[in-house]
Protein backbone atom coordinates (compact mmCIF):
# COMPACT_ATOMS: atom_id res chain seq x y z
CA UNK A 1 0.00 0.00 0.00
CA UNK A 2 1.35 3.37 -1.05
CA UNK A 3 0.36 5.11 2.29
CA UNK A 4 3.54 5.96 3.92
CA UNK A 5 3.40 9.34 6.02
CA UNK A 6 5.21 10.80 3.46
CA UNK A 7 2.43 9.99 1.08
CA UNK A 8 -0.48 11.40 2.83
CA UNK A 9 1.42 14.88 3.98
CA UNK A 10 2.57 15.17 0.47
CA UNK A 11 -1.04 14.89 -1.14
CA UNK A 12 -2.79 17.33 1.40
CA UNK A 13 -0.20 19.98 0.60
CA UNK A 14 0.08 19.24 -3.07
CA UNK A 15 -3.42 19.17 -3.78
CA UNK A 16 -5.03 20.63 -0.80
CA UNK A 17 -2.46 23.17 -0.28
CA UNK A 18 -2.73 22.17 3.28
CA UNK A 19 0.16 22.23 6.09
CA UNK A 20 -1.43 19.90 8.55
CA UNK A 21 -4.62 17.97 9.53
CA UNK A 22 -7.22 19.19 11.38
CA UNK A 23 -8.24 17.11 14.66
CA UNK A 24 -9.04 13.41 13.84
CA UNK A 25 -8.36 13.85 10.23
CA UNK A 26 -4.94 11.60 10.15
CA UNK A 27 -6.87 9.03 12.32
CA UNK A 28 -9.94 8.88 10.13
CA UNK A 29 -7.66 8.68 6.81
CA UNK A 30 -4.99 6.35 8.21
CA UNK A 31 -7.92 3.85 8.93
CA UNK A 32 -9.49 4.12 5.65
CA UNK A 33 -6.33 3.64 3.77
CA UNK A 34 -5.98 0.23 5.96
CA UNK A 35 -8.92 -0.84 4.36
CA UNK A 36 -11.61 -0.72 7.11
CA UNK A 37 -15.24 0.56 7.42
CA UNK A 38 -15.20 3.89 9.13
CA UNK A 39 -17.93 6.11 10.85
CA UNK A 40 -17.11 9.69 10.57
CA UNK A 41 -19.22 11.76 13.45
CA UNK A 42 -17.90 15.75 12.80
CA UNK A 43 -19.70 18.90 13.28
CA UNK A 44 -20.15 21.36 10.49
CA UNK A 45 -16.72 22.63 9.08
CA UNK A 46 -14.62 19.78 10.43
CA UNK A 47 -13.29 19.08 7.57
CA UNK A 48 -15.12 15.60 6.85
CA UNK A 49 -14.85 15.84 2.87
CA UNK A 50 -11.02 15.69 2.95
CA UNK A 51 -11.15 12.22 5.08
CA UNK A 52 -12.38 10.46 1.95
CA UNK A 53 -10.89 12.81 -1.09
CA UNK A 54 -7.48 12.03 0.25
CA UNK A 55 -7.53 8.43 0.31
CA UNK A 56 -9.50 8.56 -2.96
CA UNK A 57 -5.75 10.05 -4.29
CA UNK A 58 -3.77 7.23 -2.58
CA UNK A 59 -6.18 4.64 -3.14
CA UNK A 60 -5.82 2.54 -6.17
CA UNK A 61 -8.87 2.55 -7.98
CA UNK A 62 -12.59 4.95 -8.05
CA UNK A 63 -13.95 6.71 -5.38
CA UNK A 64 -17.71 6.42 -5.42
CA UNK A 65 -18.97 9.22 -3.18
CA UNK A 66 -23.12 9.09 -2.54
CA UNK A 67 -24.42 12.28 -1.49
CA UNK A 68 -27.82 13.26 -1.71
CA UNK A 69 -27.53 17.01 -2.94
CA UNK A 70 -27.69 17.37 -6.07
CA UNK A 71 -26.98 20.79 -5.96
CA UNK A 72 -23.68 20.75 -3.87
CA UNK A 73 -22.24 18.17 -6.57
CA UNK A 74 -21.27 20.36 -9.00
CA UNK A 75 -19.53 22.83 -6.86
CA UNK A 76 -17.79 19.58 -5.31
CA UNK A 77 -16.27 18.78 -8.13
CA UNK A 78 -15.29 22.21 -9.14
CA UNK A 79 -13.80 22.75 -6.25
CA UNK A 80 -11.93 19.66 -6.72
CA UNK A 81 -10.93 20.55 -10.27
CA UNK A 82 -9.75 23.99 -9.00
CA UNK A 83 -7.07 22.06 -6.76
CA UNK A 84 -6.42 19.56 -9.63
CA UNK A 85 -8.42 16.85 -8.50
CA UNK A 86 -9.63 14.74 -11.04
CA UNK A 87 -13.35 14.14 -10.06
CA UNK A 88 -16.93 13.93 -11.69
CA UNK A 89 -20.38 13.87 -11.09
CA UNK A 90 -23.70 11.98 -12.76
CA UNK A 91 -26.95 13.24 -11.97
CA UNK A 92 -30.45 13.58 -13.16
CA UNK A 93 -29.33 17.01 -14.23
CA UNK A 94 -27.00 16.19 -16.99
CA UNK A 95 -28.48 15.48 -20.80
CA UNK A 96 -28.00 11.98 -21.80
CA UNK A 97 -25.11 12.33 -24.03
CA UNK A 98 -22.94 14.61 -21.25
CA UNK A 99 -23.75 11.21 -18.79
CA UNK A 100 -22.57 8.75 -21.31
CA UNK A 101 -19.62 10.69 -22.48
CA UNK A 102 -18.66 10.47 -18.19
CA UNK A 103 -19.13 7.16 -17.84
CA UNK A 104 -16.94 6.14 -20.80
CA UNK A 105 -14.35 9.00 -19.37
CA UNK A 106 -14.83 6.70 -15.63
CA UNK A 107 -13.97 3.70 -17.35
CA UNK A 108 -11.42 4.69 -19.12
CA UNK A 109 -9.80 5.91 -15.20
CA UNK A 110 -10.19 9.28 -15.70
CA UNK A 111 -11.32 9.77 -12.50
CA UNK A 112 -10.27 9.25 -9.05
CA UNK A 113 -13.87 10.54 -7.37
CA UNK A 114 -17.21 9.81 -8.79
CA UNK A 115 -20.39 11.71 -7.36
CA UNK A 116 -23.79 10.01 -7.37
CA UNK A 117 -27.00 10.46 -5.92
CA UNK A 118 -28.31 7.71 -3.81
CA UNK A 119 -31.23 7.31 -6.70
CA UNK A 120 -28.98 7.22 -9.79
CA UNK A 121 -26.71 4.86 -8.08
CA UNK A 122 -29.48 2.55 -7.39
CA UNK A 123 -31.82 3.42 -11.14
CA UNK A 124 -32.01 0.07 -12.69
CA UNK A 125 -28.85 -1.40 -14.72
CA UNK A 126 -26.50 0.96 -13.45
CA UNK A 127 -25.60 -1.18 -10.29
CA UNK A 128 -24.62 -3.88 -12.87
CA UNK A 129 -22.04 -1.43 -14.39
CA UNK A 130 -20.78 0.10 -11.17
CA UNK A 131 -19.79 -3.50 -9.95
CA UNK A 132 -17.58 -3.40 -13.26
CA UNK A 133 -15.35 -0.57 -11.89
CA UNK A 134 -12.53 -1.08 -10.08
CA UNK A 135 -14.43 0.85 -6.81
CA UNK A 136 -11.47 1.71 -4.06
CA UNK A 137 -13.87 3.10 -1.19
CA UNK A 138 -17.37 3.67 -1.25
CA UNK A 139 -18.24 7.17 1.45
CA UNK A 140 -21.92 7.94 2.01
CA UNK A 141 -21.90 11.77 2.74
CA UNK A 142 -24.99 13.20 4.75
CA UNK A 143 -25.49 9.64 6.15
CA UNK A 144 -28.08 10.61 8.49
CA UNK A 145 -30.17 10.83 5.71
CA UNK A 146 -30.71 6.99 5.89
CA UNK A 147 -32.53 7.29 9.50
CA UNK A 148 -35.96 8.49 9.63
CA UNK A 149 -35.45 9.89 12.97
CA UNK A 150 -33.27 12.60 11.05
CA UNK A 151 -34.98 15.86 9.75
CA UNK A 152 -33.52 14.81 6.67
CA UNK A 153 -34.87 11.38 6.05
CA UNK A 154 -34.63 10.46 2.25
CA UNK A 155 -36.48 7.08 1.06
CA UNK A 156 -33.73 6.46 -1.48
CA UNK A 157 -31.17 6.72 1.33
CA UNK A 158 -32.77 3.69 2.66
CA UNK A 159 -31.92 1.41 -0.24
CA UNK A 160 -28.30 2.35 0.46
CA UNK A 161 -28.33 -1.33 2.42
CA UNK A 162 -28.48 -3.02 -0.74
CA UNK A 163 -25.38 -1.20 -1.77
CA UNK A 164 -23.64 -2.33 1.00
CA UNK A 165 -24.27 -5.59 0.97
CA UNK A 166 -23.27 -5.84 -2.64
CA UNK A 167 -19.65 -4.35 -2.06
CA UNK A 168 -19.04 -6.25 1.04
CA UNK A 169 -15.46 -6.59 0.57
CA UNK A 170 -14.86 -3.26 -0.52
CA UNK A 171 -14.41 -0.11 2.49
CA UNK A 172 -17.10 2.26 3.49
CA UNK A 173 -16.85 5.30 5.22
CA UNK A 174 -20.43 7.00 6.29
CA UNK A 175 -20.24 10.86 7.40
CA UNK A 176 -22.37 12.94 9.31
CA UNK A 177 -22.79 16.08 11.37
CA UNK A 178 -25.41 14.69 13.24
CA UNK A 179 -25.11 14.74 16.97
CA UNK A 180 -28.12 12.76 18.25
CA UNK A 181 -27.35 9.38 19.68
CA UNK A 182 -30.55 7.97 18.05
CA UNK A 183 -29.53 8.65 14.33
CA UNK A 184 -26.03 7.49 14.80
CA UNK A 185 -26.87 4.25 16.12
CA UNK A 186 -29.12 3.69 13.48
CA UNK A 187 -27.00 4.66 10.54
CA UNK A 188 -24.64 1.87 12.39
CA UNK A 189 -27.31 -0.72 12.12
CA UNK A 190 -28.64 0.46 8.58
CA UNK A 191 -25.25 0.50 6.96
CA UNK A 192 -24.22 -2.52 9.03
CA UNK A 193 -21.10 -0.67 10.34
CA UNK A 194 -20.68 -2.91 13.12
CA UNK A 195 -17.37 -3.70 12.38
CA UNK A 196 -16.20 -0.53 11.54
CA UNK A 197 -14.86 2.39 14.29
CA UNK A 198 -16.60 5.36 14.89
CA UNK A 199 -14.75 8.96 14.92
CA UNK A 200 -16.60 10.98 16.78
CA UNK A 201 -15.84 14.65 16.95
CA UNK A 202 -16.30 17.04 19.68
CA UNK A 203 -19.39 19.14 18.80
CA UNK A 204 -18.08 22.28 20.26
CA UNK A 205 -17.60 24.52 16.97
CA UNK A 206 -14.42 26.90 18.48
CA UNK A 207 -14.80 29.48 16.05
CA UNK A 208 -17.97 30.33 16.80
CA UNK A 209 -18.82 33.10 19.03
CA UNK A 210 -21.90 32.68 20.74
CA UNK A 211 -23.89 36.24 21.85
CA UNK A 212 -27.01 36.91 23.29
CA UNK A 213 -28.75 40.25 23.50
CA UNK A 214 -31.64 41.88 24.89
CA UNK A 215 -34.04 43.27 22.38
CA UNK A 216 -34.81 46.41 22.40
CA UNK A 217 -34.83 48.45 19.18
CA UNK A 218 -34.07 45.40 17.46
CA UNK A 219 -34.21 46.72 13.83
CA UNK A 220 -32.03 49.36 14.50
CA UNK A 221 -29.54 46.94 16.48
CA UNK A 222 -29.09 44.76 13.82
CA UNK A 223 -28.51 48.02 11.17
CA UNK A 224 -26.17 48.77 13.49
CA UNK A 225 -24.59 45.41 13.44
CA UNK A 226 -24.44 44.97 9.94
CA UNK A 227 -23.07 48.56 9.36
CA UNK A 228 -20.05 46.90 11.15
CA UNK A 229 -19.64 43.66 8.89
CA UNK A 230 -19.37 45.23 5.44
CA UNK A 231 -19.07 43.19 2.92
CA UNK A 232 -19.34 40.05 4.88
CA UNK A 233 -21.75 36.99 4.05
CA UNK A 234 -24.21 36.48 6.91
CA UNK A 235 -28.25 35.08 7.67
CA UNK A 236 -30.85 36.22 9.38
CA UNK A 237 -33.41 33.92 10.50
CA UNK A 238 -36.77 34.89 11.19
CA UNK A 239 -39.27 33.28 12.92
CA UNK A 240 -42.10 33.73 9.90
CA UNK A 241 -41.85 34.37 6.36
CA UNK A 242 -43.95 37.78 7.13
CA UNK A 243 -41.12 38.67 9.53
CA UNK A 244 -38.35 37.64 6.55
CA UNK A 245 -40.42 39.98 4.23
CA UNK A 246 -40.58 43.18 6.27
CA UNK A 247 -37.19 43.15 7.22
CA UNK A 248 -35.60 42.20 4.13
CA UNK A 249 -37.47 45.35 2.88
CA UNK A 250 -36.40 47.46 5.51
CA UNK A 251 -32.31 46.58 4.45
CA UNK A 252 -33.01 46.77 1.16
CA UNK A 253 -34.56 50.36 1.57
CA UNK A 254 -31.36 51.14 4.05
CA UNK A 255 -29.16 50.01 1.30
CA UNK A 256 -27.82 46.26 2.44
CA UNK A 257 -28.17 43.94 -0.58
CA UNK A 258 -29.99 42.00 1.31
CA UNK A 259 -32.78 39.58 -0.10
CA UNK A 260 -34.79 37.21 1.13
CA UNK A 261 -36.18 33.40 1.35
CA UNK A 262 -38.76 31.54 2.70
CA UNK A 263 -40.78 28.23 1.91
CA UNK A 264 -43.92 30.36 0.85
CA UNK A 265 -41.84 31.25 -2.63
CA UNK A 266 -41.62 30.08 -5.99
CA UNK A 267 -38.36 27.55 -6.30
CA UNK A 268 -37.29 29.12 -9.36
CA UNK A 269 -36.51 32.56 -6.61
CA UNK A 270 -35.18 30.50 -4.15
CA UNK A 271 -32.77 29.43 -6.33
CA UNK A 272 -32.02 32.48 -7.90
CA UNK A 273 -31.89 34.06 -4.14
CA UNK A 274 -29.75 31.39 -2.85
CA UNK A 275 -27.27 31.69 -5.89
CA UNK A 276 -27.17 35.09 -5.23
CA UNK A 277 -25.76 34.63 -1.70
CA UNK A 278 -23.55 32.12 -2.37
CA UNK A 279 -21.88 33.95 -5.19
CA UNK A 280 -21.53 37.32 -2.94
CA UNK A 281 -23.70 39.31 -4.76
CA UNK A 282 -26.13 39.21 -2.32
CA UNK A 283 -24.32 40.35 1.21
CA UNK A 284 -27.13 38.91 3.50
CA UNK A 285 -30.20 36.64 3.27
CA UNK A 286 -32.91 36.81 5.64
CA UNK A 287 -34.75 33.68 5.67
CA UNK A 288 -36.54 31.20 7.99
CA UNK A 289 -35.12 27.78 8.94
CA UNK A 290 -36.09 26.74 5.52
CA UNK A 291 -32.84 28.35 4.36
CA UNK A 292 -29.47 26.38 4.71
CA UNK A 293 -30.51 22.65 3.96
CA UNK A 294 -27.71 21.72 1.28
CA UNK A 295 -25.80 25.01 1.64
CA UNK A 296 -22.41 24.86 1.93
CA UNK A 297 -20.89 28.07 1.66
CA UNK A 298 -17.53 28.49 3.86
CA UNK A 299 -17.41 32.32 4.44
CA UNK A 300 -20.51 33.04 6.52
CA UNK A 301 -19.30 35.40 9.06
CA UNK A 302 -22.52 36.08 11.17
CA UNK A 303 -25.45 34.01 11.88
CA UNK A 304 -28.24 36.45 13.43
CA UNK A 305 -31.75 35.23 15.16
CA UNK A 306 -34.47 37.76 15.30
CA UNK A 307 -36.35 35.41 16.39
CA UNK A 308 -36.35 32.76 19.27
CA UNK A 309 -35.59 29.82 17.56
CA UNK A 310 -38.15 26.45 18.79
CA UNK A 311 -35.09 24.24 19.79
CA UNK A 312 -32.06 24.60 20.63
CA UNK A 313 -30.75 21.49 18.33
CA UNK A 314 -31.87 23.66 15.34
CA UNK A 315 -29.99 26.70 17.23
CA UNK A 316 -26.96 24.79 16.92
CA UNK A 317 -27.89 23.42 13.36
CA UNK A 318 -28.77 27.36 11.72
CA UNK A 319 -25.75 29.17 14.08
CA UNK A 320 -23.65 25.79 12.57
CA UNK A 321 -23.75 27.08 8.98
CA UNK A 322 -21.34 29.88 10.41
CA UNK A 323 -17.25 29.91 9.95
CA UNK A 324 -17.32 26.48 8.06
CA UNK A 325 -14.04 27.48 7.65
CA UNK A 326 -12.85 27.73 10.34
CA UNK A 327 -12.55 31.35 10.62
CA UNK A 328 -14.43 33.37 14.09
CA UNK A 329 -17.71 33.70 13.39
CA UNK A 330 -20.31 35.32 15.32
CA UNK A 331 -24.00 33.94 16.27
CA UNK A 332 -25.67 36.40 17.69
CA UNK A 333 -29.64 35.96 19.77
CA UNK A 334 -31.74 38.40 19.83
CA UNK A 335 -33.80 37.98 22.88
CA UNK A 336 -37.21 39.16 24.49
CA UNK A 337 -39.26 37.64 27.23
CA UNK A 338 -42.12 38.86 24.63
CA UNK A 339 -41.24 36.58 22.34
CA UNK A 340 -41.61 33.60 24.47
CA UNK A 341 -45.50 34.49 24.95
CA UNK A 342 -45.57 34.59 21.13
CA UNK A 343 -43.89 31.18 20.57
CA UNK A 344 -46.50 29.55 23.47
CA UNK A 345 -49.30 31.07 21.79
CA UNK A 346 -48.40 28.78 18.94
CA UNK A 347 -47.84 25.81 21.10
CA UNK A 348 -51.23 26.17 22.52
CA UNK A 349 -52.66 25.59 19.01
CA UNK A 350 -50.95 22.11 18.95
CA UNK A 351 -52.46 18.73 20.31
CA UNK A 352 -51.72 18.24 24.03
CA UNK A 353 -48.97 15.51 22.59
CA UNK A 354 -46.67 18.05 20.59
CA UNK A 355 -47.75 20.51 23.06
CA UNK A 356 -45.51 18.79 25.76
CA UNK A 357 -42.21 18.47 23.48
CA UNK A 358 -42.68 21.61 22.27
CA UNK A 359 -42.95 23.27 25.91
CA UNK A 360 -40.01 21.49 27.06
CA UNK A 361 -38.14 22.68 23.78
CA UNK A 362 -38.59 26.30 24.24
CA UNK A 363 -37.89 25.77 28.04
CA UNK A 364 -34.55 24.68 26.91
CA UNK A 365 -34.34 27.91 24.50
CA UNK A 366 -34.99 29.94 27.72
CA UNK A 367 -32.74 28.27 29.84
CA UNK A 368 -30.11 28.78 27.09
CA UNK A 369 -30.83 32.92 26.44
CA UNK A 370 -31.42 33.81 29.92
CA UNK A 371 -28.45 31.85 31.21
CA UNK A 372 -25.08 33.57 32.53
CA UNK A 373 -23.02 30.56 31.94
CA UNK A 374 -20.83 29.59 29.31
CA UNK A 375 -23.00 28.98 26.00
CA UNK A 376 -20.17 26.80 24.44
CA UNK A 377 -20.64 24.71 27.37
CA UNK A 378 -24.71 24.58 27.55
CA UNK A 379 -24.67 23.53 23.78
CA UNK A 380 -21.94 20.63 24.74
CA UNK A 381 -23.76 19.80 27.98
CA UNK A 382 -27.62 19.83 25.61
CA UNK A 383 -25.87 17.52 23.45
CA UNK A 384 -24.79 14.78 26.10
CA UNK A 385 -20.46 16.20 25.76
CA UNK A 386 -18.58 17.05 29.05
CA UNK A 387 -16.95 20.47 28.16
CA UNK A 388 -13.56 20.85 29.90
CA UNK A 389 -12.66 24.39 29.53
CA UNK A 390 -13.89 27.35 32.15
CA UNK A 391 -13.46 30.31 29.92
CA UNK A 392 -13.89 29.89 26.76
CA UNK A 393 -13.04 33.56 25.27
CA UNK A 394 -15.62 32.82 22.92
CA UNK A 395 -19.26 34.00 24.47
CA UNK A 396 -20.41 36.59 25.87
CA UNK A 397 -20.78 35.19 29.17
CA UNK A 398 -17.10 34.81 29.49
CA UNK A 399 -15.66 37.53 27.60
CA UNK A 400 -18.42 39.79 29.64
CA UNK A 401 -18.62 41.34 32.53
CA UNK A 402 -15.89 43.77 30.95
CA UNK A 403 -14.76 47.04 32.54
CA UNK A 404 -14.07 49.57 30.27
CA UNK A 405 -10.53 51.07 30.43
CA UNK A 406 -9.45 54.99 29.68
CA UNK A 407 -7.56 54.30 26.27
CA UNK A 408 -7.83 58.32 25.35
CA UNK A 409 -4.20 58.71 24.75
CA UNK A 410 -4.21 55.53 22.46
CA UNK A 411 -7.34 56.54 20.69
CA UNK A 412 -5.75 59.87 20.15
CA UNK A 413 -2.41 58.37 18.60
CA UNK A 414 -4.71 56.29 16.18
CA UNK A 415 -6.56 59.02 15.35
CA UNK A 416 -4.40 61.56 14.67
CA UNK A 417 -2.09 58.92 12.37
CA UNK A 418 -5.69 58.69 10.60
CA UNK A 419 -5.65 62.22 10.58
CA UNK A 420 -1.87 62.85 9.56
CA UNK A 421 -2.14 60.53 6.80
CA UNK A 422 -4.78 62.08 5.07
CA UNK A 423 -7.96 59.96 5.99
CA UNK A 424 -7.12 57.72 2.93
CA UNK A 425 -6.45 54.53 4.53
CA UNK A 426 -7.76 51.36 5.62
CA UNK A 427 -6.75 50.37 9.77
CA UNK A 428 -3.67 47.95 8.50
CA UNK A 429 -2.32 50.91 7.13
CA UNK A 430 -2.80 53.53 9.60
CA UNK A 431 -1.37 50.63 12.28
CA UNK A 432 1.72 49.76 10.19
CA UNK A 433 2.49 53.78 10.39
CA UNK A 434 2.19 53.96 14.11
CA UNK A 435 4.23 50.94 14.22
CA UNK A 436 6.93 52.14 12.18
CA UNK A 437 7.07 49.53 9.56
CA UNK A 438 9.23 50.02 6.85
CA UNK A 439 6.96 48.99 3.87
CA UNK A 440 7.59 50.30 0.74
CA UNK A 441 4.19 52.29 0.73
CA UNK A 442 4.96 53.90 3.59
CA UNK A 443 8.35 55.09 2.88
CA UNK A 444 7.49 56.00 -0.82
CA UNK A 445 4.18 58.05 0.31
CA UNK A 446 6.89 59.35 3.15
CA UNK A 447 4.78 58.53 6.27
CA UNK A 448 7.71 57.80 8.03
CA UNK A 449 8.66 61.25 8.36
CA UNK A 450 5.20 62.06 9.99
CA UNK A 451 5.39 62.71 14.22
CA UNK A 452 3.14 60.06 14.82
CA UNK A 453 5.39 57.44 13.00
CA UNK A 454 6.17 55.17 15.20
CA UNK A 455 4.66 56.24 18.17
CA UNK A 456 2.43 52.78 18.69
CA UNK A 457 5.40 50.37 19.05
CA UNK A 458 4.50 50.10 23.28
CA UNK A 459 1.20 47.62 21.89
CA UNK A 460 1.07 44.94 19.92
CA UNK A 461 -0.92 45.25 16.05
CA UNK A 462 -3.37 42.99 17.27
CA UNK A 463 -4.13 45.52 20.26
CA UNK A 464 -4.37 48.51 17.32
CA UNK A 465 -6.51 46.61 15.32
CA UNK A 466 -9.07 45.66 18.36
CA UNK A 467 -8.64 49.35 19.23
CA UNK A 468 -9.82 50.47 15.75
CA UNK A 469 -12.63 48.15 15.79
CA UNK A 470 -13.92 49.41 19.10
CA UNK A 471 -13.65 53.23 17.62
CA UNK A 472 -15.39 52.32 14.99
CA UNK A 473 -18.18 50.74 16.61
CA UNK A 474 -18.27 53.53 18.56
CA UNK A 475 -18.46 55.69 15.83
CA UNK A 476 -15.06 57.74 16.65
CA UNK A 477 -14.32 56.89 13.23
CA UNK A 478 -16.05 55.99 9.92
CA UNK A 479 -15.35 53.21 6.65
CA UNK A 480 -15.51 54.71 3.66
CA UNK A 481 -15.04 52.79 0.45
CA UNK A 482 -11.80 50.42 0.25
CA UNK A 483 -12.02 50.49 4.21
CA UNK A 484 -10.85 53.74 4.27
CA UNK A 485 -10.86 55.18 7.61
CA UNK A 486 -12.59 58.82 8.03
CA UNK A 487 -12.53 60.99 11.42
CA UNK A 488 -16.05 62.00 12.80
CA UNK A 489 -17.35 65.07 14.48
CA UNK A 490 -17.10 62.89 18.29
CA UNK A 491 -13.34 61.97 17.08
CA UNK A 492 -12.63 65.49 17.08
CA UNK A 493 -13.50 66.14 20.70
CA UNK A 494 -10.70 63.23 21.52
CA UNK A 495 -8.08 64.90 19.25
CA UNK A 496 -9.06 68.37 21.08
CA UNK A 497 -8.58 66.48 24.68
CA UNK A 498 -12.08 67.14 25.64
CA UNK A 499 -13.66 63.62 25.29
CA UNK A 500 -12.42 60.62 27.04
CA UNK A 501 -12.89 57.30 25.12
CA UNK A 502 -13.39 54.10 27.43
CA UNK A 503 -12.98 50.90 25.45
CA UNK A 504 -13.38 47.18 26.35
CA UNK A 505 -9.86 46.21 27.52
CA UNK A 506 -7.31 45.23 24.42
CA UNK A 507 -5.79 41.50 24.58
CA UNK A 508 -4.51 39.44 22.34
CA UNK A 509 -7.55 37.59 20.62
CA UNK A 510 -7.72 33.45 20.75
CA UNK A 511 -7.13 32.26 17.24
CA UNK A 512 -7.34 28.80 17.40
CA UNK A 513 -8.21 26.89 14.30
CA UNK A 514 -7.35 29.93 12.24
CA UNK A 515 -4.85 29.89 9.64
CA UNK A 516 -4.06 33.27 9.49
CA UNK A 517 -1.46 33.18 12.50
CA UNK A 518 0.68 35.29 11.00
CA UNK A 519 -0.29 38.18 12.01
CA UNK A 520 -2.45 41.11 11.72
CA UNK A 521 -4.38 40.73 8.23
CA UNK A 522 -4.08 44.24 6.51
CA UNK A 523 -8.30 44.62 5.39
CA UNK A 524 -7.31 46.83 2.67
CA UNK A 525 -5.62 43.96 0.88
CA UNK A 526 -8.11 41.50 2.00
CA UNK A 527 -10.89 43.62 0.63
CA UNK A 528 -8.98 43.90 -3.00
CA UNK A 529 -8.04 40.20 -2.99
CA UNK A 530 -12.09 39.40 -2.13
CA UNK A 531 -12.45 41.59 -5.11
CA UNK A 532 -9.80 39.89 -7.89
CA UNK A 533 -11.46 36.45 -6.30
CA UNK A 534 -15.25 37.98 -7.48
CA UNK A 535 -13.90 38.97 -10.71
CA UNK A 536 -11.98 35.65 -11.58
CA UNK A 537 -14.92 33.84 -9.98
CA UNK A 538 -17.76 35.47 -12.18
CA UNK A 539 -15.25 35.06 -15.55
CA UNK A 540 -15.14 31.40 -14.51
CA UNK A 541 -18.83 31.22 -13.58
CA UNK A 542 -17.82 29.80 -10.19
CA UNK A 543 -18.82 30.50 -6.70
CA UNK A 544 -15.48 32.51 -5.50
CA UNK A 545 -14.70 30.41 -2.51
CA UNK A 546 -14.17 27.74 -5.33
CA UNK A 547 -10.70 29.83 -6.02
CA UNK A 548 -9.68 30.42 -2.77
CA UNK A 549 -11.48 30.18 0.88
CA UNK A 550 -11.36 33.32 3.17
CA UNK A 551 -9.54 31.51 5.01
CA UNK A 552 -6.69 31.72 2.56
CA UNK A 553 -7.18 35.42 1.13
CA UNK A 554 -6.72 36.72 4.96
CA UNK A 555 -3.60 34.62 5.00
CA UNK A 556 -2.26 36.43 2.44
CA UNK A 557 -3.50 39.72 3.46
CA UNK A 558 -1.52 38.71 6.88
CA UNK A 559 1.71 37.46 5.13
CA UNK A 560 1.55 39.73 2.17
CA UNK A 561 4.15 37.10 0.23
CA UNK A 562 6.21 39.04 -2.80
CA UNK A 563 7.09 35.19 -4.45
CA UNK A 564 5.50 32.59 -5.76
CA UNK A 565 7.40 30.58 -3.29
CA UNK A 566 5.99 32.29 -0.51
CA UNK A 567 2.91 32.64 -1.72
CA UNK A 568 2.79 28.14 -1.92
CA UNK A 569 3.12 28.54 1.43
CA UNK A 570 -0.32 30.21 1.91
CA UNK A 571 -3.42 27.83 3.69
CA UNK A 572 -5.17 26.58 0.60
CA UNK A 573 -2.67 27.32 -1.91
CA UNK A 574 -1.67 23.96 -3.82
CA UNK A 575 0.19 23.05 -6.92
CA UNK A 576 -2.64 23.94 -8.58
CA UNK A 577 -4.13 27.14 -7.40
CA UNK A 578 -0.32 28.25 -7.43
CA UNK A 579 -0.17 27.94 -11.03
CA UNK A 580 -3.57 29.18 -11.84
CA UNK A 581 -3.70 32.04 -9.66
CA UNK A 582 -0.25 32.57 -8.06
CA UNK A 583 0.76 35.76 -10.21
CA UNK A 584 -2.72 37.71 -10.27
CA UNK A 585 -3.17 37.46 -6.91
CA UNK A 586 0.60 38.35 -5.98
CA UNK A 587 0.36 41.47 -8.13
CA UNK A 588 -2.70 42.60 -6.44
CA UNK A 589 -1.19 41.90 -3.00
CA UNK A 590 1.81 43.88 -4.16
CA UNK A 591 0.77 46.71 -6.08
CA UNK A 592 0.17 49.70 -4.52
CA UNK A 593 3.03 48.73 -1.76
P1 LIG B 1 -17.54 19.60 6.67
O1 LIG B 1 -17.90 18.80 5.45
O2 LIG B 1 -17.13 18.76 7.82
O3 LIG B 1 -18.56 20.62 7.03
P2 LIG B 1 -15.52 20.63 4.98
O4 LIG B 1 -14.99 19.35 4.49
O5 LIG B 1 -16.39 21.43 4.07
O6 LIG B 1 -16.24 20.43 6.36
O7 LIG B 1 -14.29 21.52 5.46
C1 LIG B 1 -14.48 22.77 6.06
C2 LIG B 1 -13.37 23.73 5.68
O8 LIG B 1 -12.15 23.35 6.27
C3 LIG B 1 -13.12 23.79 4.19
O9 LIG B 1 -12.95 25.14 3.82
C4 LIG B 1 -11.85 23.00 4.02
O10 LIG B 1 -11.14 23.38 2.88
C5 LIG B 1 -11.11 23.30 5.31
N1 LIG B 1 -10.17 22.25 5.71
C6 LIG B 1 -10.38 20.92 5.73
N2 LIG B 1 -9.28 20.27 6.16
C7 LIG B 1 -8.35 21.22 6.43
C8 LIG B 1 -6.98 21.18 6.91
N3 LIG B 1 -6.37 20.04 7.21
N4 LIG B 1 -6.35 22.36 7.05
C9 LIG B 1 -6.96 23.52 6.75
N5 LIG B 1 -8.21 23.63 6.30
C10 LIG B 1 -8.92 22.49 6.14
ZN1 LIG C 1 -18.01 30.77 27.13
Amino acid sequence: MPSTLFDKLAVLTRYFGYGSFRPMQEEIIDHILAGQDTFVIMPTGGGKSLCYQLPALLLEGITIVVSPLIALMKDQVDSLGASGVAATFLNSSLPAGESSKRLGDIFRGKYKLLYLAPERLLMEGFLEIVQKLPIALIAIDEAHCISEWGHDFRPEYRKLREVRALFPQIPVVALTATATEQVQEDIVRQLNLQQGRVFKASFDRENLYYEVRAKQDTYEQIRKYLKTRKGESGIIYCGSRKGVESLTEKLQRDGFGAVAYHAGLPAKDRTTRQDEFIRDNAQIIVATIAFGMGIDKPNVRFVLHYDLPKNLEGYYQETGRAGRDGLTSECILFYSYGDKMKIDYFIDDKTPQNQMLARKQLAQVIGYAESTLCRHRLLAEYFGETYHGTNCGRCDNCVKPVEHVDATVLAQKFLSCVRRTGERFGAGYVIDVLAGSENAKILSNRHSNLPVYGIGRDHSKKEWLQLSRQLLSMGYVIQGDYNVLKLTQKSLGVLLGEEKVFVKPLREEKTKFVATAAGPVDEDIFTRLRRLRKKLADEQDLPPYIIFSDASLRDMASRRPATLEEFAAISGVGERKLAMYGSVFLEEINSGR
